[in-house]
């Protein structure tokens, strides 16, 4: 099935006519293309949106809303459909597809058409000046929004959503790896009355159609969620233009357990902070640091629920671990397992491909769990990005304090206990954007997400994200 580019409410082919690939990881076969954009393409996307923006932006909130909402009701209605479609695209279980991808994309969409009806504006007054100041929201004008392929739909619609309900007009591209479901979305965006021009998707390769969005002079702001080399030269290409910048980048995220934890609650979210979606998410607990007198339990009692994992194809119910995402990333996470031994880590479960039945070109991995010497080495400081996790011992709070705030990265963090000082104290010094506690990737849109060090810059979420795709201006008025 060929993919085609949205523009300006239309599906159209590449310019050029040149196509891409599109693999299916669960069978490592091609089984679509892809349009490999141009320049000229994401010009055209680009006019398309600059002419939608004057009546766009002067659109009421209340049909803004409508709109949105009325695209998250066309999600939900189509959810196995596209469930389906990502999990062909992506690899991972269609049941996960199912209860959080697609269920949180529609999410997205109800979730900013209701916020920009409650988006409100500061005043102040100037008490003794005679004087009142207020300050206007203006949308930006033409945005530019790239997303990467672990949560396809997810994330590109986190982005698209709050751009469009501020008066934005988009241009976007989704991962060439994973393009199927941002593909189905212009679909449903027509149906929806989304006007044309106000949302087009380009697709092609980061280095030339991403690279000519971030590039365009009149993009005035790139939304970037992917990785850490790639949003250092985002904003390198940005700086001199002065574009408006929000980039979610890697992680490298400690999950801290302290002997005085409910057991049970996180042994179990454990297992899912680590390989959930084959680990490949951005906030996977990958460094997981134990106090030492719960250790060897831990440590046996983990292996145990890991070794239990199904790895298998996606569209098996019965599946946990579904496909990794291209051949390249299998090969990356596979030189990483080698990394580990040649650090003296020591492989306590998996670290082999699986040659799943039927379909022995996929790319399977076994879910991997390294024990560590040291939290310096490779593994433990360098995000793998897949279903790898690795293991030591702690003896006191400030040790594991200091080697989870040792990496470069700074996007979320766990931590396992049930003493609320110390929670405090933990959650006050880790360097992270987010702390969970006793839970992991819980939600609420409303909170700001994003990360500090080399995890990015900017948050996301509730009213953080309609403040980055919106420029104030203060108006005061002398009475
Ligand atoms: P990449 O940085 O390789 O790619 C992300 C997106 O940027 C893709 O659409 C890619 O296109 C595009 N891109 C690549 N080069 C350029 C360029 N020069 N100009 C403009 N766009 C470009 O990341 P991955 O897709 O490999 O995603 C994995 C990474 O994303 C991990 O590091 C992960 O931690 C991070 N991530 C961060 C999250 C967060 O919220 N902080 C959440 C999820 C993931 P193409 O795919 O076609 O090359």
């Amino acid at each position: 099935m060929s993919v085609q580019n949205y523009i300006n409410g239309q599906y159209e082919t590449p310019s050029s006519n040149e196509w891409l690939d599109n693999f299916c990881p669960a069978t490592g076969e091609v089984y679509g293309k892809i349009p490999n954009s141009s320049k000229v393409d994401v010009e055209n996307a680009y006019i398309a949106a600059k002419s939608a923006f004057p009546s766009w932006s002067q659109t009421t909130l209340e049909e803004r809303s409508r709109i949105l909402i009325k695209i998250s009701e066309l999600l939900e209605a189509n959810l196995q459909r596209f469930a389906e479609a990502e999990s062909k695209d992506n690899g991972k279980p269609v049941l996960l597809a199912k209860e959080v991808d697609i269920p949180r994309a529609a999410s997205n969409f109800r979730f900013f058409g209701n916020a920009i009806t409650q988006f409100a504006s500061e005043s102040h007054e100037s008490v003794g000046h005679d004087a009142l100041n207020f300050t206007l929201r203006q949308p930006i004008g033409v945005v530019g929004c790239i997303s990467p392929w672990n949560l396809p739909l997810y994330l590109f619609t986190w982005k698209i959503a709050p751009a469009i309900a501020a008066g934005n007009c988009v241009v976007a591209k989704p991962s060439e790896v994973t393009p199927m479901t941002a593909y189905l979305l212009g679909e449903i965006c027509t149906e929806a009355g989304l006007p044309k021009g106000v949302l087009n998707i380009v697709h092609g390769l980061g280095t030339t159609t991403g690279q000519a969005i971030i590039e365009h002079p009149d993009i005035k702001a790139i939304s970037f969620t992917g990785g850490t080399a790639t949003g250092a030269h985002i904003a390198k290409v940005a700086a001199p233009m002065f574009k408006k910048l929000s980039l979610e980048l890697g992680g490298k995220n400690p999950n801290i357990i302290f002997a005085d934890c409910d057991y049970d609650t996180m042994l179990k979210t454990t297992v899912r902070s680590s390989f959930a979606n084959q680990g490949q998410i951005c906030l996977c607990g990958s460094r997981i640091f134990v106090e030492r007198s719960i250790y060897e339990k831990f440590k046996t009692d983990f292996v145990q629920k890991v070794k239990a994992l199904k790895v298998g194809h996606p569209s098996e119910s019965s599946t946990n671990i579904g496909a990794l995402v291209s051949k390249p990333h299998l090969e990356k996470v596979l030189d990483y397992i080698e990394i580990a031994k040649q650090e003296n880590g020591t492989i306590l479960c998996g670290g082999n491909k699986v040659s799943v039945k039927d379909f022995e070109n996929g790319y399977y991995l076994e879910p991997t769990v390294i024990e560590v010497i040291t939290d310096e080495c490779r593994v433990n400081q360098e995000e793998i990005f897949g279903p790898v996790v690795t293991i030591m011992p702690f003896d006191t709070e400030d040790d594991v304090l200091q080697m989870a705030n040792k990496v470069k990265y700074g996007l979320s963090a766990t931590l396992w206990t049930n003493d609320l000082k110390r929670t405090m104290r933990m959650s006050n010094q880790l360097q992270a954007g987010i702390v969970w506690v006793n839970t992991w990737m819980m939600r609420d849109l409303r909170t700001p997400f994003g990360g500090v060090k080399a995890s990015g810059v900017g948050r996301e979420g509730g009213f953080e994200a309609l403040r980055f795709f919106t420029e104030a201006k203060n108006v005061c008025i002398k009475y």
